[in-house]
């Protein structure tokens, strides 16, 4: 047996365990090590019942075999039994004021309780205890349990097989690998010895058999550690394979900049400018482009996207520009046409469900529908300059004659398929440059995007006001209500933002959150803002109502805009200055972050209330976190120390397993890795680890994701 023999091969299964296995994806022995506990009980922690006394906090674990309810008759108090027994006794847990508790705790559950031991009648009983439901097969038997106990690993499990069985079966396997030679290590024993991190095979012993806790972090430091390490590479090699290919040489790029800049209503800002220069030295430098342009929400990041495409333009090149969403692709396209009016420029939208070219044959100041196979001739012939759409410009029938530049705006949102299906379009290689307002911490950012040249956009424009920020109570809903009418009244305009719904279903998702949207519609216009107009937008609304109702807005029809969340991204109407979040705890610090960046988009003071509809005090801590950070990154840092990892936005498209996630608090360990990865592909060094090159190869062909 080695690590790369199949598990099927290595151990008698049942059925339901082979699927099981499937489903967590372990398929070799190695799969199998790597599979970590998510956490360790210490038995000694732990009490018998038949061992609680009166007064004692404790911690139990058992089986529970019977639920009650019950409404006291004076004080109207619901209250919760059940009874839980080891295999020395049994008690009662009592849960008043909480019967959802023990709904969610089925009996023949086994769960692990912790509280306090309480007197009545006599009985001794564990009141308002908290729990955590666990696999029966972790509940120890009554003389299975040595005084000296080590840490007893919790496992993830899947229908079919519990957390003993890994337990087991691994135990099983390490004592097996007794020579180290038969688990090697893909981390050179450089880079081990120089941070002090174990080796592979002490690592895995030291996981899934900690004699103490400190033990198991050690291990898993080290797995972090390869895991951050390995991606690094990975995305570095990525880059070295990019910058062999040559990409198109723009000339003139400095002048047509400043061309560009008189087409402006406004002045840029220093970042805006700073980012242009990066953008013209790789446009002078032959070699691909690829850059990450990270601002907050506002900082105008459309500008210096415009800027690049007008240098491609102008050269007779073409130039793509991609949006997350239908609404902002023609936001953009509209923007760029009113910008390029007079430059002699040929621009086109094309998303799955419109189509249109400017200007129009007819008319040189507007832009008109257009076939769609007329649009995919005059892209492959190079008759369109700048192309902006949705993820319809990357489907297969669209190709370019020249494509000199691909964009692509908050590209969270895109897999990295898509966007190597941008970059492919060419025989040469396009510059590449990727805008988001996602903020993520710096550890993530230096994590995940090793293979992109970074630059800041850390600078609002001027008269930029900081959007005053408030939580709402059900108390001060009318006082703002009536604040609200002033403002409206003055002629600015609002946007209401319906809470989210949790629906299993996408599609019943949308058509729940429009009957909420229309409610709040009908509630607003009938009882609150009579005198106003109110626009309607919701995610069941085809493209041509959403423009309408998004054109109704822009142009002031209607002074109040209520929409589910697809507005979050890139929605840009300067003369919106309120913005109300409804259910707002339903929704992460990331997007309640963009949610406001919709208003302080002029000179204009903004304002953004909060409404969550439930109170609790970690809603709360997480409202306080959003009224005073200062920008999106502040708060991204708050939601990856408070909340963990796992909070982050689109955090499971980032590859990264738990362990690697929860590396990211730690920067050093970052740098460390990026450092090592770094200097091991500029060495060219990385031929002699043969496995760690398996392993980057690994990496690289998976559908691990960038972003
Ligand atoms: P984001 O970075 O969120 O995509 P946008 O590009 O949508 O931001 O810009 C936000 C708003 O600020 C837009 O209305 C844009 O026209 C305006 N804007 C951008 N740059 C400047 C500037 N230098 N001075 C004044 N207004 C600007
Ligand atoms: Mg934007």
């Amino acid at each position: 047996m080695n690590d790369h023999t199949s598990i099927e091969e290595a151990f008698r299964l049942t059925e339901r365990q082979k699927s099981a296995l499937k489903k967590l994806g372990i398929a070799t022995i190695e799969d199998l090590l790597l599979h970590f506990p998510y956490r360790y009980e210490n038995p000694a922690d732990f009490k018998w019942i038949k061992d609680v006394s009166a007064g004692e906090s404790v911690r139990v674990w058992g089986k529970v075999t019977k639920i009650d309810y019950e409404k006291t008759w004076k004080k109207k108090m619901n209250i919760a039994y059940a009874t839980v027994e080891d295999t020395t006794g049994r008690i009662k847990l009592v849960w008043f004021r909480q019967p959802y508790i023990a709904k969610m705790l089925p009996e023949g559950s086994c769960a692990i309780f912790a509280g306090k031991i309480s007197v009545r009648k006599g009985a001794l009983y564990l009141a308002n205890p908290l729990y955590e439901i666990v696999p029966c097969s972790i509940i120890p038997q009554f003389s299975s349990v040595a005084p000296a106990q080590r840490l007893l690993p919790l496992y993830p499990t899947s229908e079919g097989i519990s957390s003993l069985w890994f337990q087991k079966t691994i135990q099983k396997v390490l004592s097996r690998f007794v020579a180290l030679r038969d688990l090697p290590d893909p981390i050179p024993q450089e880079i081990l010895r120089a941070y002090h991190l174990p080796d592979r095979a002490v690592s895995l012993r030291l996981i899934h058999r900690p004699k103490n806790l400190a033990h198991a972090e050690a291990a898993k430091k080290r797995f972090a550690f390869e895991e951050v390490f390995a991606l690094q590479l990975s995305r570095l090699a990525q880059k070295e394979m990019v910058k062999q290919n040559p990409s198109f040489t723009l000339a003139n790029a400095k002048e047509y900049a400043e061309e560009f800049e008189r087409l402006l209503p406004f002045l840029l800002t220093k970042a805006q400018q700073r980012a242009i220069s990066d953008i013209i030295r790789d446009f002078e430098s032959n070699v691909p482009m690829n850059r990450l342009l990270e601002g907050d929400v506002g900082s105008g990041k459309t500008a210096v996207a415009a800027c690049a495409s007008y240098i491609v333009a102008r050269n007779r090149m073409q130039a793509v520009y991609m949006a997350p969403t239908e609404i902002l692709a023609r936001q953009h396209f509209e923007g760029l046409c009113k910008l390029f009016a007079h430059s002699n420029l040929t621009l086109a939208l094309l998303t799955s469900s419109q189509c249109e070219k400017f200007p129009s044959k007819v008319d040189p100041h507007r832009s008109t529908h257009i076939a769609r196979a007329q649009a995919l001739r005059w892209f492959n012939e190079g008759v369109v300059h700048i192309l902006i759409g949705t993820h319809a410009i990357i489907q297969k029938r669209v190709s370019f004659k020249n494509l000199a530049l691909a964009m692509v705006d908050e590209q969270h949102r895109f897999g990295v398929f898509q966007r190597a299906a941008l970059r492919t379009k060419n025989p040469k290689i396009p510059h590449f440059l990727s805008m988001s307002a996602t903020p993520i911490p710096r550890t993530l950012t230096l994590a995940i995007y090793a293979d992109l040249d970074l630059t800041l956009l850390d600078e609002l424009p001027e008269g930029r006001k900081p959007i005053e920020t408030a939580l709402v109570r059900p108390a001060d809903r009318k006082k703002t209500y009536e604040f609200i009418r002033e403002r409206l009244a003055a002629g600015e305009q609002a946007f209401v933002i319906c809470p989210r719904i949790e629906e299993p279903e996408e599609t019943d998702r949308a058509t729940i959150e429009m009957k909420s949207v229309k409610a709040e519609y009908a509630k607003l216009k009938k009882e609150i803002f009579p005198e106003f107009a109110i626009a309607l937008m919701h995610g069941k609304l085809a493209p041509k109502e959403k423009e309408a109702a998004m054109k109704e807005f822009q142009n002031k029809k209607a002074n109040i805009m209520v929409s589910t969340s697809v507005v979050e991204v890139g929605v840009d109407v300067p003369n919106a200055t309120i913005i109300i979040i409804e259910g707002a705890e339903r929704f992460g610090l990331a997007q309640l972050h963009q949610f406001r960046g919709r208003v302080g988009r002029s000179d204009k003071q903004s304002y953004c209330f909060v409404v969550p509809t439930k109170y609790s005090a970690p809603v709360f801590r997480r409202l306080k976190a959003l009224i005073e950070a200062k920008n999106g990154f502040e708060l991204a840092e708050y939601d990856l120390q408070f909340r963990g990892a796992g909070e982050l936005a689109g955090s499971q498209q980032w590859g990264f397993s738990d362990i690697g996630m929860e590396a990211l608090k730690n920067i050093k360990m970052v740098e460390a890795a990026r450092h090592e990865a770094k200097k091991l592909i500029e060495s060219k060094t990385l031929g002699r680890y043969p496995l760690l090159q398996d392993k980057i190869n690994r990496l690289s062909t998976q559908p691990i994701h960038l972003e």
